[in-house]
């Protein structure tokens, strides 16, 4: 029998290596691999992770998808890598105001460190350039990172058909784009200010948004009340009928994906507001104008795309026969079919077939990152594969201006007052942090009631549309 010490000494390591190794976890990476299989033929693990009991699970991407997936492994025996670009989560619903000066880019976003704070989770910032699928590594502008499972949740980015559009409009897709967006537009009255000629004040004060679905519609209301605002309080010299804001729309109504009645409602709203709405499809964009299929033109001195999204770069590097819009087709578990260990998720991932894709919303990346998070603890749990992912509708709502919303819910349906009340109530509750909510409500006070953009600040580096 061993000495008291030697005892002693035994029953503490004990302690320490099961404190350090939760009951069951010794064996979890084990669990997994013979579900997914070794790295590379003959290779098993990828060397760098040959000390770790533990699947390592890379997630690629802290947006909706990638952020849940984070969540929902808190209490999974697996380790956590987060790889992303920026070192925050954008509530990209809400990005349209950050444009129109009602919210701070601040109030929009949350920083990943103190969102993750408490949990063991390895936070990285670094993009992503590409993946060996075979050898197992995330490729990165600061190094690789090795994983036994990949979750890709990259997002989408603006798609233009082409470049000199693209060099000749300004995009509303990430926080950046919504800065760059809010002090082109305030810059464009300032220069307004400056032109003793009518027609060139006309035309430095037309906005053009191209694309009728819900970017462009927030905008085009939230901008419109801003423009009504500046013009009604402070701007000596310049007239209201100066101003034009116009929706081009070329797929048929406005907010095609609420359906026809709610689509028609929305445009009342706007039109009543003042807006222009034109039915036609985009051909060109000069400086100066926008030019249509049908021959017909429209005169723009600032052009929003907000007519289209396509999966983002890492896709090329997940499949080379890419679905819509760039998309990566993935099986009823989230997976690629030829690479189980790796689940593709949000708008990266085409889920379904032929025209039943889902759709590139919040809601469904939010749903695919807790399934995919509880099928990776399956896998290292060793538990049965769990049932298919299904998707549940919870509904879509897109405001059209002050105390003006749509709201599709099943078969509900409003409008008007109603729905963006029914729109602020979802919002702020869908915020995540509660320093944020606490600022846009009374930022949202601050505008909505008492009509003050608080943020009308003219950035330091105004990025004019690249082609002038
Ligand atoms: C203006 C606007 C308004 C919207 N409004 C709504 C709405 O009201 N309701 C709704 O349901 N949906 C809305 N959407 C759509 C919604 O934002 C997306 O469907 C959702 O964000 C997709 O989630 P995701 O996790 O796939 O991607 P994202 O949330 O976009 O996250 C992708 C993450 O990946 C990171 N990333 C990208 N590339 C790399 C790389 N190479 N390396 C490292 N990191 C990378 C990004 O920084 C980002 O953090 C809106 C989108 C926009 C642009």
């Amino acid at each position: 029998m061993a000495d008291p010490w030697t005892q002693l000494l035994a029953v503490l390591s004990w302690i320490v290596r099961s404190w350090r190794r939760p009951a069951g976890a010794g064996a979890a990476w084990q669990q997994a691999a013979r579900r997914i299989g070794p790295a590379d033929e003959g290779m098993g693990r990828h060397p760098a992770l040959a000390r770790s009991t533990r699947p390592m699970v890379v997630v690629v991407g802290a947006g909706f998808a990638g952020m849940e997936v984070v969540r929902n492994l808190a209490k999974a025996p697996v380790d956590v890598t987060l790889i992303d670009r920026h070192d925050y989560q954008l509530f990209t619903p809400l990005l349209y105001q950050v444009a129109s000066a009602v919210l701070a880019p601040s109030e929009i976003v949350r920083p990943l460190r103190s969102m993750l704070s408490g949990r063991r989770i390895d936070v990285r910032l670094a993009t992503a350039t590409s993946l060996d699928l075979d050898r197992r590594v995330v490729i990165t502008d600061r190094g690789e990172v090795a994983y036994d499972i990949l979750v890709a949740a990259t997002g989408s980015v603006a798609s233009f058909p082409s470049k000199t559009i693209e060099q000749r409009s300004l995009a509303l897709k990430d926080l950046d784009d919504a800065v760059t967006l809010r002090s082109r537009v305030l810059e464009q009255f300032e220069a307004a200010r400056w032109e003793p000629d009518e027609k060139r004040r006309r035309q430095l004060l037309a906005f053009v948004i191209v694309g009728g679905g819900p970017t462009g519609v927030e905008f085009a209301g939230s901008l419109n009340d801003l423009v009504q605002l500046i013009l009604d309080r402070e701007s000596a010299g310049l007239d209201r009928r100066e101003v034009s804001v116009t929706i081009i729309e070329g797929e048929g109504s406005l907010l095609r994906t609420f359906g026809p009645k709610l689509g028609k409602q929305a445009q009342r709203a706007l039109v009543g507001k003042g807006i222009l709405v034109v039915q036609g499809s985009v051909q060109a964009v000069t400086a100066g104008r926008v030019k249509l299929a049908d021959g017909s033109e429209v005169r723009s001195g600032l052009t929003v795309w907000a007519a289209g999204v396509r999966a983002s770069d890492l896709a090329s590097a997940l499949t080379d026969k890419p679905g819509k819009g760039g998309t990566v087709l993935v099986d009823r578990s989230l997976r690629l079919t030829t690479h189980p260990e790796v689940f593709v998720l949000g708008d990266l991932a085409a889920v379904g077939a032929g025209d039943k894709l889902l759709p590139m919303l919040a809601a469904v990346a939010q749903q695919e990152g807790e399934y995919a998070a509880r099928s990776i603890t399956a896998l290292a749990l060793g538990a049965p594969d769990i049932p298919s992912f299904r998707y549940r509708d919870r509904g879509m709502m897109a405001t059209n201006g002050r105390f003006a919303a749509v709201v599709k819910a099943g078969p509900y349906q409003f409008h008007g007052l109603p729905g963006w009340l029914a729109w602020l109530v979802v919002h702020i509750a869908l915020l995540t942090g509660f320093r944020n909510r606490g600022l846009v409500i009374l930022s949202w006070l601050s505008a909505f009631v008492f009509q003050n953009r608080a943020v009308r600040l003219i950035g330091p580096s105004v990025r004019k549309p690249r082609g002038g």
